[in-house]
């Protein structure tokens, strides 16, 4: 059986078709008002940019959406939960000005914000998933107590997963610290002869696990919590991760995506924004420029469905010439693969039907 997925693309020629009525007539469409109730504490998960991006989720946008829970007579807050790696949303102070600087002021959104898992991100709770990687997952406290929630997602390229849409929003995005070292364990860093010993990497170590050997660095592999921290500070590119790993980390990231909802059954409502896609995650400190046009906006109920709807959408846009995209800039070429020549995309939509997160099939209703 399919699941919906309603579309609705950027053409506008008067104020009934802006991007905010389009974002409510979502919204209805999908039947998210179904599990909003009176006095709900309504989590509207979404990723608040690293301080330097600026292709994440529009505020202005998300506050449509808050408008709609309020209309429920809810109690919406907008949440993230804070990162592994050292950058500007590792703790809850530093994300919380980030936030506010990236525009997710109150006198913006119209809602409060909270960091799900706490100031040093050891707030969670364990839920039983009994899967092939993890029996139970670590999930963000604040997520896990919510009365229901609504997934927004800036749909983009992803350098380990291919793409990142709902699925990874609620895997990575809901997961406390310790569950996000479980994710990455499978994929340490790799240290490839460009190295020239500079040295960078060693200080960027949270934990000092890399030294200078035989003038080359190396890693305590043993200890390393895969934080890719040494990767994005290396001047010379020479840390890579290991590509053999990366459909078990697929696989590790959707298990945890389905212990962020397990316990919200029916109560979680998708939204997928197919806007400045661009080639990386928003938790890069700079954006480069989108490897498609701008597509649209697409809801749903079923997270599976919805990202592979809006992967078949934008493999059928031409690439953008002047991107990182190297190939596959034809209708119907698959974009993603056309930046990430080791992932395949596709491993997490097969991997999460096959644990009955949602299925891939979709019926496309545009309005
Ligand atoms: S930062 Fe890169 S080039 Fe410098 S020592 Fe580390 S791995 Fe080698
Ligand atoms: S060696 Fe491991 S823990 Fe240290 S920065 Fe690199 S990925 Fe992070």
């Amino acid at each position: 059986m399919s699941s919906k997925v309603y579309f609705s693309n950027f053409r506008s020629r008067r104020k009934e078709e802006n991007k905010t009525n389009k974002i409510k007539q979502l919204f209805d469409k999908a039947g998210f008002a179904e599990f909003i109730h009176k006095g709900d504490l309504t989590a509207i998960k979404l990723h608040f940019g690293e301080r330097g991006n600026d292709t994440f989720l529009k505020p202005v946008l998300v506050s449509s959406l808050v408008e709609k829970t309020l209309d429920c007579q809810a109690k919406p807050f907008i949440t993230d939960t804070n990162t592994l790696y050292y950058g500007s949303r590792h703790n809850s102070v530093d994300h919380l000005k980030t936030a506010i600087k990236n525009g997710f002021a109150y006198a913006v959104t119209g809602a409060p914000l909270v960091i799900a898992d706490g100031i040093r991100g050891d707030n969670w709770t364990s839920v039983e998933v009994n899967l092939k990687h993890f029996k139970d997952v670590k999930i963000a406290g604040d997520i896990e107590k919510s009365d229901n929630m609504l997934i927004l997602s800036h749909f983009k390229g992803h350098g380990m997963s291919g793409f990142g849409g709902a699925i990874k929003n609620l895997a990575m995005g809901c997961s406390a610290a310790p569950g996000k070292v479980e994710q990455h364990q499978c994929s340490k860093p790799v240290i490839t002869s460009e190295c020239t010993a500079c040295g960078t990497c060693v200080d960027s170590c949270p934990i000092s696990l890399i030294t200078l050997q035989n003038q080359k660095a190396e890693i305590d592999l043993e200890k390393c919590i895969a934080c890719n921290n040494c990767l994005s500070n290396c001047p010379e590119s020479a840390i890579e991760l290991d590509s053999k790993s990366l459909p078990e980390f697929s696989e590790r990231m959707v298990e945890y995506a389905y212990g962020a909802v397990k316990h919200k059954k029916g109560r979680v409502g998708y939204i997928n924004f197919l806007m400045d896609i661009t080639p990386d995650c928003d938790c890069e400190a700079f954006s480069d420029t989108p490897i498609v046009p701008d597509i649209g906006i697409m809801a749903s109920k079923d997270p599976v469905a919805l990202d592979a709807a809006s992967y078949d959408l934008v493999n059928q846009q031409m690439g953008l010439e002047g991107s990182l995209l190297e190939h596959q800039h034809h209708h119907g070429g698959d974009k993603f693969r056309g930046v990430w020549e080791d992932v395949d995309s596709r491993i997490q939509i097969r991997y999460a039907e096959g644990i009955g997160l949602g299925t891939q099939k979709y019926n496309l209703i545009s309005l």
